[in-house]
């Protein structure tokens, strides 16, 4: 009886990865009208990179994230602009995000291949390799303005102002990580209750993290904060509205 039953789902996983290839093979038949249309096909070039000014590149990020909001992306022709960046990338920023599924950087700021670096770990705090990476976007490669981007109901967050026992569970990273996010819950005006049920509480605390976070990599890179005294670079915070798809520059 097992037996059969087991064979019978077989046959069923079979006949729907069957049904999945043949969808795919008709999708991938099919044009698609709009890349037909008038899709994007160039990519940023050096030259380009070097004429915008930090707030010019904040200024198309923001038109970018109102695209994104209206639904309006950019179509583009990702095979073309894959083709033309194997010769170099020119990016104009590097955003540091945290990890959640639900925050599509690119899309958030309807950007492509070669457009912008971006770094991505739960809570968008800064470490060395984070840094790091900054540093190789801005000093080596050209970029002109980090953006350090929280979002609202961020669980990371959430789970640092519960004080969730990861370490309990066996997550000792997991548990450093929550502890790297708890000083910036010390500095948010309480404001009622402490715990991530205080909405209003939990996104001061998203938005102190990500102006904390921008004032650490200050403070761990002197070149980038010199860069920045010298207006050659900006760092930012921002937070993104999962509700609304729009994004708060702070
Ligand atoms: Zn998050």
């Amino acid at each position: 009886m097992i037996k059969k039953l087991s064979i019978a789902i077989i046959a069923l996983g079979i006949m729907s990865c069957t049904e999945a290839k043949k969808e795919i093979s008709v999708v991938k038949d099919e044009p698609n009208e709009a890349i037909t249309q008038n899709p994007v096909r160039s990519i940023l070039t050096a030259e380009e990179q070097a004429i915008l000014s930090p707030d010019e590149i904040i200024g198309r990020l923001k038109n970018g994230n109102e695209n994104f909001v209206s639904n309006n992306l950019t179509q583009r022709d990702h095979s073309e602009q894959r083709r033309m960046a194997m010769i170099g990338q020119y990016p104009k920023a590097i955003v540091l995000s945290c990890v959640d599924s639900r925050v599509p950087v690119e899309d958030v700021f309807d950007l492509g291949i070669g457009d912008i670096f971006v770094a991505r770990v739960a809570g968008n705090i800064e470490n060395k390799d984070i840094v790091g990476s900054m540093e190789f976007a801005t000093a080596v490669a050209g970029s002109k303005v980090v953006i350090v981007m929280g979002h609202t109901a961020c669980g990371a967050v959430k789970h640092a102002i519960d004080n969730t026992d990861a370490a309990a569970m066996e997550m000792n990273a997991l548990q450093d990580l929550l502890d790297e996010i708890k000083p910036s819950i010390a500095l948010t005006e309480p404001n009622g209750e402490v715990s991530s049920k205080n909405e209003a509480f939990t996104n001061s605390v998203i938005n102190n993290n990500a102006l904390k976070t921008v004032n650490d990599i200050r403070a761990t890179s002197p070149k980038m904060a010199q860069l920045e005294k010298e207006g050659k670079i900006k760092i930012v915070a921002a937070i993104y509205d999962m509700a609304t798809g729009k994004v708060k520059f702070m």
